[in-house]
């Protein structure tokens, strides 16, 4: 796999159930993605121009041609970064389902407000800013990019679109169902790794929509400091869960299990660490070992396999160096932990029991099928100063059955979004937001949706 599209020409497109190629991709060079950035600048006047009401609409047709490319689109998913077809599927449908709600969420954000009687001839309009790079990362590759495409397109910009070098084909499918709705120009694809997306970064672009890690996050912001690019970074996380003596255990259990197994762990806000009260972490440790037992690998092609592989060689090795050291350190690994042989990525559910807050699985992301459990004294004060322990802040959730009790602790957990006695939720329109280092900026929701735009303000004299 290239890591700059210099060094190589191509990136390797690999399955990885198996390690085959599936294709080699060409990167796009700097004067290439420059000459994207050319022919977005040149659609967007007359884009913005149709207005929003037709942007919106063409967005909600482009949204019914993802649903009728559900299967092919989904087997392509999996066939490219490994998660199971069930789940791939589900992915665009949900997301195809819901492009026309957005779009329309993104119409009401972008109305014109006035301000009452007393200042009738004063209006804030939201323009649009002009050429949105799109810098999108591989384990919702159908989602992620749509969560920065639609509100960017409704709003009147046009969109240069990098997706993941691991699921190439994918972004290639859905642009190609975008531009069969759009003017040309309007939706641009380049294709590469990280040298093509710092390509984009640089080229004359007015902002940069990015979900991906949190390093990657911290490349983007300095290299767009230059010329002062507006930023919405979606980053990585450390997510907390804080299991309480009064908790239900059974359904505890099965979140911790299901949300940090998910996806074979590799999902933004998985649950990462989960602090189980003193007073009730056998029979909880007892519950999550129970059950991340019947958490299977396999090919995600297969039916009744509950986790494909993991997406890279690279990523597994990063997985398999935290248990390791985790282990080293003094947790104990009472379910899976070992790699195993043969083709493909694929690494078992795994349960580390008797981590530590000093440990190294504790602090960096691990992105894999982990289960980490950590046990602290019950009392509120250590259960939150353990969970806000840590540089992100992107989901938390909190079981008990004491609503007060959820309440403070909800307020003091230092998250964009908590669960209580769920795992996170929210509401279609609510935003999607990072709190610290895993974010900057954030997607959904009227405020999200503005920051494609900028606000003009006409005073208009009597
Ligand atoms: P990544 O940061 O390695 O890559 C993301 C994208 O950035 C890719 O398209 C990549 O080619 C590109 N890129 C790499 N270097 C670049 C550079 N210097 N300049 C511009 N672009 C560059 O992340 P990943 O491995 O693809 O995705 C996993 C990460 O994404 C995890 O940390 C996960 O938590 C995070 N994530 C966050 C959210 C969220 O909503 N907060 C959602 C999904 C994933």
């Amino acid at each position: 796999m290239s890591t700059t599209a210099q060094a190589t020409a191509t990136i390797a497109n690999l399955d990885p159930a198996s390690g085959d190629l599936i294709a080699e991709i060409p990167c796009a060079t700097a004067e290439e993605v420059r000459a994207a950035v050319d022919r977005a600048r040149a659609a967007q006047p007359a884009w913005a121009d149709l207005g929003i009401e037709a942007r919106a609409a063409a967005l909600a047709r482009f949204g019914e041609r993802l649903a009728a490319d559900a299967e092919p689109l989904g087997a392509l998913v999996t066939r490219e970064m490994g998660k199971t077809l069930r789940s791939a599927v589900g992915e665009v449908k949900g997301y195809a389902g819901g492009v026309s709600a957005e779009a329309k969420e993104v119409v009401e954000a972008l109305a014109p407000i006035s301000y009452g009687d007393k200042a009738k001839n004063v209006t804030t309009v939201h323009e649009p800013l002009g050429v949105v790079a799109a810098v999108t990362p591989w384990n919702f590759p159908v989602g992620m990019p749509l969560s920065i495409i639609t509100p960017a397109l409704v709003a009147g910009n046009t969109v240069v679109f990098k997706p993941s070098e691991h699921t190439p084909l994918t972004g290639a499918r859905l642009a190609e169902l975008l531009q069969a709705e759009l003017p040309a120009g309007v939706l641009e694809l380049v294709q590469g790794a990280g040298a093509t997306g710092a390509a984009l970064v640089e080229a004359d672009v007015d902002m940069v929509g990015f979900v991906g890690s949190r390093a990657t996050g911290q490349r983007i912001m300095n290299a767009a400091a230059g010329s002062l690019k507006r930023l919405v970074l979606e980053l990585g996380g450390k997510d907390p869960m804080v299991v309480f003596e009064d908790a239900d255990l059974e359904a505890a259990a099965r979140c911790a299990v299901e949300h940090s197994l998910r996806n074979t762990g590799q999902v933004c806000c998985s649950v990462e660490r989960v602090y189980v009260a003193d007073a009730i972490a056998d029979e909880f440790e007892a519950k999550v070992v129970e059950l991340a037992q019947q958490w299977t690998h396999g090919d995600g092609r297969e039916d009744g396999v509950k986790m494909g592989p993991l997406v890279s060689e690279g990523q597994r090795a990063k997985v398999e160096a935290q248990v390791r050291a985790a282990v080293e350190e003094g947790a104990q690994l009472r379910v899976g932990g070992v790699q195993p042989e043969g083709a493909g990525w694929f690494y078992p559910a795994t349960v580390l029991t008797g981590v530590d807050q000093g440990h190294r699985i504790t602090h960096e992301e691990t992105f894999g099928p982990v289960v980490a459990v950590t046990r602290f004294d019950g009392s509120e004060d250590q259960g939150v100063r353990f969970a806000n322990d840590t540089v992100y802040g992107l989901g938390a959730n909190v079981w008990t059955t004491d609503p007060a009790r959820a309440a403070r602790v909800a307020a003091r957990l230092r998250a964009g979004q908590v669960g209580v006695n769920r795992y996170l939720g929210g509401a279609s329109g609510s935003p999607w937001v990072g709190a610290r280092q895993s974010g900057f900026g954030h997607l959904g929701g009227p405020d999200g949706h503005r920051q494609f735009t900028v606000p003009k303000t006409i005073t208009i004299g009597r």
